[in-house]
């Protein structure tokens, strides 16, 4: 079956099609064809793959981003990267949504009404849910007999208990308002307790797991037998971890704090002072490694910036590591123990240095990296000592594929 994915992001646009099979039970395969639109302010860069490994890349002007999207699908029916005979060839199409709320939590058919409620979502996480919208409304028009399947980067974490999914504040609040604990990444933390327990050739309901998904978001799931039991995000994704740009959890009394703005500044005004705009951009935008470094929101660009001594850059790295230390450490401790410990997303998969210094101060649970392992490896591998009692792991995020294989099991009614 051939399967589109689109997964929006607030900057960028990634689409892969698969084909799989309906009783297959291999692990992730690459797509047939895969193309990536970025944006970055009025700049346009568009990376096209087939299965050949062709690629196109163009460079252009941001103007009408859903037409350029419409013209990087249309890249693998037609021209010189196309690989497929024509779009009639696609038979279901499946979109990561980032929140799906406390209502969409399973993956499900997009009718008009899935759509109005994704919609009524969008105000706790705007950029992303409006992104996935527009990819349905876009395949709409390009593809506009087959289904669509919307898989929700919230809904694994629909088995977090109250302890851990209700914050202290009114209980009204969650009651009244629906401001609750929903958890993000959930589609890669899913697929990295199952592939770890492959990997390790164990049940996966005998497994205590902490999985670090970091990339530009960064988030922890504690995994008990299969099960998300505690996540670092939040109501939203901007709670927990130092990201790149984003701050992570700060104390709410330095939000207090700025919005009173300085009582002795003869200039003192609520309104320019506390803009909720002015807030949201600066927590979301102009914080985490960006915000201290100085230099940018990459992490190889800080890790370069500190090997040529930049201290900000260095202080930079040396938060993430401690912010990252002490949440494993509360993850684990929500989960009673740990087994395994994962690594993922750019971060987690291409820096030895982040996961060697994550895991130095990590011996007393369990955890013994073994550092050449760690040094070279290509993921997926186990890079922990022969005798230690936490295998450590790094996986490569399949999003994509994981969420062809949930539009195939939706499709084939399991
Ligand atoms: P993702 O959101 O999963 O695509 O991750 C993107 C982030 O991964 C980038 O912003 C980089 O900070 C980080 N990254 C990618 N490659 C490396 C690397 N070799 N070393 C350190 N960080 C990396």
């Amino acid at each position: 079956m051939k399967i589109l994915v689109l997964n929006s992001g607030s900057s960028t646009q990634k689409s892969a099609l698969f084909d799989l099979e309906q009783n297959s039970s291999h692990g992730p395969i690459p797509p047939l064809w895969e193309g990536k639109l970025e944006w970055d302010g009025d700049k346009e860069t568009l990376h096209v793959h087939n299965h050949t490994g062709q690629e196109i890349r163009s460079n252009g002007k941001a103007s009408v981003q859903r037409a350029s999207v419409a013209a990087m699908l249309e890249n693998s029916w037609s021209g010189p990267t196309a690989v497929l005979k024509s779009r009639g060839e696609i038979e279901v199409a499946g979109h990561r949504i980032v929140h799906g709320g406390a209502k969409l939590t399973q993956p499900v058919r997009i009718t008009p009404e899935i759509k109005q409620e994704i919609e009524n979502v969008a105000s706790i996480a705007p950029l992303h849910n409006q992104a996935g919208l527009e990819g349905v409304e876009l395949v709409e028009k390009l593809l506009p007999n087959i289904p669509q399947v919307a898989v929700f980067d919230t809904g694994f974490h629909r088995t977090l208990p109250p302890q851990a999914f209700i914050y202290p504040v009114p209980y009204s609040w969650y009651e009244r308002d629906g401001i609750r604990r929903f958890g993000f990444h959930g589609i890669n933390h899913e697929y990295c307790s199952h592939r770890a327990a492959s990997l390790l050739g164990r049940e996966l309901s005998t497994l205590k797991i902490v999985t670090c998904h970091l990339g530009n978001g960064c988030s922890l799931a504690a995994i008990d037998g299969g099960k998300s039991i505690d996540t670092t995000m939040g109501f939203t994704p901007l709670e927990g971890l130092m990201m790149g740009t984003r701050s992570g959890s700060i104390d709410p009394g330095i939000l207090i704090h700025v919005m009173a703005g300085n009582p002795t500044d003869p200039r003192r005004n609520r309104r320019d002072v506390a803009h909720v705009e002015l807030i949201d951009e600066t927590l979301n935008r102009q914080s985490g490694l960006l915000g201290i470094s100085g230099v940018s929101s990459d992490m190889r660009e800080v890790l370069h910036a500190t090997r040529n001594r930049n201290e900000r850059a260095g202080l930079a790295f040396d938060i993430f590591v401690h912010r990252l230390q002490s949440a494993i450490g509360a993850m684990a401790a929500s989960l009673g123990g740990l087994d395994v410990l994962v690594f993922t997303a750019g971060i987690g998969e291409n820096s030895a240095e982040v996961r060697l210094a994550a895991c130095t101060r990590l011996k007393f649970l369990g955890v013994e990296l073994d550092e050449a392992a760690n040094s070279n490896a290509n993921p997926d591998a186990d890079i922990s000592l022969h005798g230690s009692r936490v295998r450590v792991l790094v996986i490569r995020a399949q999003e994509d594929w994981s969420i062809a294989r949930k539009c195939l099991r939706f499709a084939s009614g399991a």
